[in-house]
């Protein structure tokens, strides 16, 4: 098994939580990272 090390950082926009907690409550899906938590590019 391939460990991507250096690939797949935690998000910044949410910080690996692949959404946003809004004020007035709910959540909306981090578009920085669609969701996943993590950035990185997919080849
Ligand atoms: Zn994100």
């Amino acid at each position: 098994m391939l460990i991507m090390k250096g690939k797949g950082n935690t998000c910044e926009y949410c910080s690996g939580q692949g959404y946003f907690q809004l004020l007035l409550g709910g959540s909306e899906t981090c578009n920085g990272c669609d969701g996943s938590g993590k950035t990185g590019e997919k080849s």
